[in-house]
């Protein structure tokens, strides 16, 4: 089951990609988590995808696309995957659908996790991040069990440059402008599935895992 994750920053398509990975045995793969894990390791794609990040920009295309179809063609991708915050822009849609189709593949469905604006710029607010592993929290919707303190591996928690309110309406503005129109994209495909991200989490896995069977 090949599956892209759709929605604002902050809409909380991460936490369903983990959900969706975990309940059909399938790999998350995250375009942000990889480029975090290069900035952390001080590689040159680190280095160049930062100065974009920090800013709430795209990194450019031609940095993601590569990397992503190299992702894929690993084993455990077979079976199929989630993509998280991939595609972002209608030439990456493009580039995606051109790899899949020399292999004879397809994409089967493009999930949409629908919140308004103002929603998302009060939860940005709230989400930390785990220095370590790059765990992530919310202060009010997904408290660690102590404060400050990462569940998983003890590391600090922080509230990541790109999320800084600022960043987040500048992130917004590059969503409606370059990721939107992915929503036309995919409906045209035939393949878009819209579920509403406001209600409480699990409601919202409930409602995806209804589409996906
Ligand atoms: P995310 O964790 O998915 O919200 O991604 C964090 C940041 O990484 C984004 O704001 C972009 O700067 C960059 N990024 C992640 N995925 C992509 C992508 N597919 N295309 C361009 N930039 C990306």
């Amino acid at each position: 089951m090949k599956i892209i994750m759709l929605g604002a920053p902050g809409a909380g398509k991460g936490t369903q990609a983990k959900m969706i990975a975990e309940k059909y045995s399938i790999p998350h793969i995250s375009t942000g988590d990889i480029f975090r894990a290069n900035i952390k390791e001080g590689t040159e794609l680190g280095k160049k995808a930062k100065t974009y990040m920090d800013k709430g920009e795209l990194v450019p295309d031609e940095l993601v696309v590569d990397l992503v179809v190299d992702r894929l063609a690993k084993d455990d991708a077979v079976k199929g995957y989630v993509l998280d915050g991939f595609p972002r822009t209608i030439p990456q849609a493009e580039a995606l659908d051109a790899a899949l189709a020399k292999r004879n593949e397809k994409v089967d469905f493009a999930i949409d996790v629908n919140v308004p604006d103002e929603n998302i710029v009060k939860r940005m607010s709230g989400r930390r991040a785990c220095v370590g592993c790059g765990a992530t929290y919310h202060i009010v919707n997904v408290p660690p069990k102590k404060e400050g303190i990462c569940d998983t591996c003890g590391g600090e928690l922080i509230l990541r440059d790109d999320d800084k309110p600022e960043t987040v309406l500048n992130r917004l503005s590059v969503y409606h402008e370059q990721t939107q129109p992915l929503i036309d994209y995919y409906t045209k495909e035939g393949i878009l599935k819209t579920v509403d991200g406001t209600v409480p989490m699990m409601d919202v896995f409930s409602a995806i895992t209804a589409i996906l069977g």
